[in-house]
């Protein structure tokens, strides 16, 4: 039954999250007769495929993140509100804040998308990077620029393991960051440090599996594995983390490697929201949903994008990637209108466009639908267009237009400036 607002009032939809799933829901509910409330813990929608640059100094932070008002602005049934959710009342219709505050609802889509998964290694929470968030990258940035500083002036410190980036996870995150990172080494750094042996810098990429990139094809595995290993990263496969402290990280099998820089792109868990609802929770905390993405009991909540466990038609659950949740966030946006129109609401569909991963200057793989894959330029082409595509605004499309044709034609990284800590007056 589609739930009735109080006298006085339109029928007030709050979609949780402005990430991916988020912006598209609030996209489609612009034709409905409801108002919409965006609410977000941040300012700014944030294009995580593209943090890896940000992190190895290719762009700035500004370029791959917009500010959620600026989106919205046009959309007349949309307001954006700030707040961070810390549960949710189902029963009261209810979003309490963390701020003590609350927001209700008539209809709720929740998009909190996943926070890093750390898997309780030892360690990991308190001395690795994640890669969640323009904080996040914009701490390796900054890290490691000031990592070179210091070996600078003490080469003591590369024995410490100032210049040796340990990434953990094989995935397209781990991959891309890896080939970023060494390319920033051996292209850039090494001009800027002319008296620093930067050929002892290292990246180190660690993956728990016997191949990188599992979601795709075993060749294009191998092609990104020999990519990665001819540009001087350090592939070690079926290597586990055990342990990571401030100086060092220690595998499974007893290897230590001392480090400076650990960045942990091993894997998320769905956002701890899930948790507050009090239902079935699927593995990684995600929130089964049924078939329309709705809430089981609940058909005025839907849960989508990272957070909800949604299913292909054979019954896979959906990777927790950006088309899964644009898609079905979309696929809710419709199912609201359904519901106050007393239509029946339909199954969600997910339509496969393939994946892709670059591997640095002119190398990505791509597996698209019907076993068409690309790899070398014709892959890295394909990429850099999908990407230009997906980036919201004309803005930022034409800012990183520009500084992916200054990095590719100067062998430049523009975005090399260490903000650190606000200094004392
Ligand atoms: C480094 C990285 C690279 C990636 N690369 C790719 C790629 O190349 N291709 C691809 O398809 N996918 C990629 N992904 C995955 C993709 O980004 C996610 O699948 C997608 O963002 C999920 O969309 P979502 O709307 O569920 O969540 P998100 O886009 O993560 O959005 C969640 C939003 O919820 C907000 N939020 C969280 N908690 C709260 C709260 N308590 N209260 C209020 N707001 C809250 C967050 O601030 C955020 O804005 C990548 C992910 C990462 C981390």
């Amino acid at each position: 039954m589609s739930p009735v607002p109080a006298a006085g009032r339109r029928h007030r939809v709050v979609v949780v999250g402005a990430g991916f799933g988020g912006l598209a829901a609030t996209k489609e509910l612009a034709e409905l007769p409801v108002d919409v409330v965006l609410l977000d813990a941040r300012n700014h929608h944030t294009f995580q495929p593209l943090l890896y640059q940000v992190a190895t100094a290719g762009l700035d932070g500004d370029d791959v993140c917009y500010a959620v008002r600026g989106i919205v602005s046009r959309q007349r049934n949309a307001e954006v509100r700030l707040g961070r959710v810390a549960s949710v009342d189902l029963d009261g219709r209810r979003l309490d804040l963390d701020d003590g505050g609350s927001l209700t609802y008539d209809h709720l889509i929740l998009a909190a998308g996943a926070v890093t998964n750390d898997f309780g290694i030892s360690g990991v929470a308190e001395h690795a990077f994640g890669m969640k968030s323009l904080a996040d990258a914009s701490a390796i940035r900054d890290h490691v620029l000031t990592q070179f500083e210091l070996a600078d002036a003490d080469p003591t410190l590369i024995d410490r393991g100032a210049l040796t980036v340990v990434i953990a996870g094989g995935g397209p995150t781990g991959v891309e960051l890896a080939g970023g990172m060494i390319e920033l080494f051996s292209m850039v750094l090494v001009k800027d440090f002319p008296h620093l042996d930067v050929a002892r810098a290292r990246v180190v990429l660690v993956e728990a599996t016997d191949h990188l990139l599992a979601a795709f094809h075993p060749k294009l595995s191998e092609t990104a594995k020999r990519t990665l290993e001819s540009r001087g990263v350090e592939v070690l496969t079926e290597t586990a983390v055990a342990e990571v402290t401030a100086e060092s990280v220690r595998f499974a099998d007893g290897r230590v490697i001392p480090t400076a820089t650990m960045i942990w792109a091993a894997g998320v868990k769905a956002n701890p929201i899930g948790a507050t609802l009090g239902v079935e929770l699927t593995k990684g905390g995600r929130v089964a949903v049924a078939d329309d993405l709705s809430l089981p009991g609940h058909p005025e909540v839907f849960v989508v994008g990272d957070l909800a466990a949604s299913r292909s038609t054979d019954g896979a659950v959906l990777a927790q990637v950006a088309p899964v949740a644009m898609q079905g966030a979309a696929h809710a946006a419709r199912q609201i209108g359904a519901q106050l129109a007393g239509r029946p609401t339909k199954a969600f569909r997910y339509l496969d466009k393939g994946s892709m991963a670059t591997i640095g200057r002119r190398r990505a793989v791509a597996e698209l639908p019907g076993g068409i894959r690309l790899t070398g330029t014709i892959g890295w082409l394909s990429w850099l267009a999908l990407h230009l595509y997906m980036l919201i605004g004309f803005r930022n499309r034409l800012n990183v237009l520009v500084n992916w044709a200054w990095n590719y034609v100067t062998y430049d990284r523009a975005s090399r400036i260490v903000t650190g800590p606000r200094e004392a007056p």
